[in-house]
């Protein structure tokens, strides 16, 4: 069997790594199998029970309904391979064909409750199922559709007051996640609180009506074209560390908040520093009791961590990756000098195929009612680490494109005559760069192996 060109032995590590993640017996063997990416594998190791993984007749409809809808709706703007735009960048931008993309595909998401597919019908959403969603991200991904709304206020902030906000907080803030009429960023890392969150500083005094914040925050994402804020504040000094914490929202245009970007070494401005002068934050904009802000918070994590369109993207970024190595139009030299880039790719391919395979134990779990925990740890950590990895093949399979940044405009005749990979190199030059905090963004890797050692193997605490 050959994959391009992949000798046996890598084939193997294939077979053995789709037995380790998988969860039903090999019916030879005895050890767990399954295939690989809704496809059944044809095993060369004897014969086994396979877990079916493909869609369903209901699925498959759905499946072909959500392509569809992607084939004809989705603006110009974001089907290029090489230029994934950003949403809420476009969403703020002064150019007119930027904001227009944006809007126009949120709306055309809204139509169908796609926004924020996950959320129930009463509140704009349109009740997917786990298996749903995770079909739906897969088609999204595969056509490098971007979402139509902040991660923040969709992914994260809207489930969260679907389970603890009030029922007035619900209807004020959920459409306007939904509308694009707020856009959200997370107000939880200080500069002397990250992984350790629950020593954070921040403080939040309570006068009448109001709490009045000082302090700041660190690494918030987004926070330069976002419109409001949920962070986690102090309002209790003396009680223990994890007790004296309420979750509060603010507009960022709030009296006392400014925002100072941080430039990235890939020369964007998507963090930024937040500061808290004297802000006064109406109590009604605090969600959950006070001083159990804390698990209000943790909540709003567990739905980070189980984001599962990673896996997906990764593999379209390895095929369009195989495309561009092996395009007619390419100079094939540097493939035959390095016959390894071969090897290399097909690593990648086995690893998003094993990141899949995550995914998929992930969605399964929710699919029957249970909360995935440390299998979300492992998700995280596994794909973060193999994502550096693909960007950086990326940065092998276009070579000297490779030091290119998108804003270079290089005329040489060279880049001229090879100008779709100009931008293509360009861009896997960013995709590498911003690979790079996917390892600490979100729960650093380390922190995600001790939450494995601990909570997954039972292992004591160090
Ligand atoms: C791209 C990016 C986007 C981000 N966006 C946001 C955002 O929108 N909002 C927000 O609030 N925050 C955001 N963050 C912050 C992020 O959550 C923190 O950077 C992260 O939690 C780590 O905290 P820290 O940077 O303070 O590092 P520290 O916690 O100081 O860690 C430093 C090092 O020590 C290690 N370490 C710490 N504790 C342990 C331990 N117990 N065991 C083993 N090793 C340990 C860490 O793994 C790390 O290598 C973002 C970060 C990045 C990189």
């Amino acid at each position: 069997m050959a994959l391009l060109g992949v000798p046996a032995h890598r084939l193997r590590t294939l077979h053995c790594i789709l037995r380790s993640v998988a969860s039903r017996p090999c019916s030879s063997c005895r050890t767990n199998a399954a295939p690989a990416n809704n496809r059944e594998v044809s095993c060369t190791f004897g014969t086994r029970d396979p877990m079916d993984w493909s869609d369903t007749t209901e699925q498959a409809a759905f499946r072909s309904e959500v392509r569809s809808f992607v084939q004809e709706r989705l603006p110009d703007r974001y089907r290029q391979p090489a230029s994934r735009h950003n949403w809420q960048h476009d969403r703020s931008s002064a150019i007119a064909e930027e904001s227009e993309a944006a809007m126009s595909w949120t709306a055309a998401l809204g139509e169908r409750g796609w926004v924020a597919p996950h959320w129930p019908r009463e509140y704009g959403g349109a009740d997917l199922t786990s298996m749903e969603q995770f079909i739906f991200n897969q088609e999204m991904a595969f056509a490098g559709a971007p979402g139509a709304a902040s991660v923040h206020g969709v992914a994260m902030l809207g489930p969260t007051l679907i389970v603890h906000g009030t029922e007035e907080q619900r209807r004020e803030y959920l459409p306007k996640i939904l509308s694009a009429e707020a856009v959200w960023c997370q107000g939880y890392s200080e500069p002397a609180s990250g992984s350790d969150l629950a020593s954070l500083q921040i403080r939040a005094t309570r006068d009448g009506d109001d709490y009045v914040v000082n302090g700041q925050k660190i690494w918030t994402s987004g926070a330069g074209t976002a419109d409001w804020v949920f962070a986690l504040v102090r309002t209790e000094p003396d009680a223990p560390k994890h007790r004296g914490i309420s979750f509060v929202m603010a507009d960022l245009k709030t009296t006392g908040i400014s925002v100072r970007p941080i430039i990235d070494m890939g020369w964007g401005s998507e963090l930024n520093e937040t500061f808290f002068e004297d802000v006064h934050i109406p109590v009604s904009q605090r969600v959950g009791e006070e001083n159990r802000g804390w698990y209000v918070g943790m909540t709003l994590l567990d739905f980070e961590r189980s984001g599962i369109s990673n896996a997906v993207g990764l593999q379209r970024d390895v095929i369009d990756l195989v495309d561009a190595a092996t395009n007619e139009e390419r100079d094939k030299s540097q493939l035959d000098r390095t016959p390894i880039l071969r090897g290399l790719l097909a690593d990648r391919y086995i690893e998003t195929n094993v990141g899949l395979q995550f995914s998929l134990i992930i969605i399964s779990m929710q699919a029957s009612g249970q909360v995935p925990n440390h299998e979300a740890s492992v998700a995280k950590l596994f794909m973060s680490e193999r994502g550096q990895a693909v960007a950086r093949t990326g940065t092998q399979v276009f070579g000297l494109y490779s030091n290119l940044w998108p804003d270079d405009g290089d005329t040489s005749p060279r880049a001229i005559a090879t100008a779709h990979y100009a931008p293509m190199g360009a861009h896997h030059t960013t995709a590498s760069v911003m690979s790079i905090p996917s390892t600490i963004a979100g729960g650093t890797s380390e922190i995600q192996r001790n939450i494995i050692a601990t909570r997954g193997l039972g292992l004591p605490r160090g």
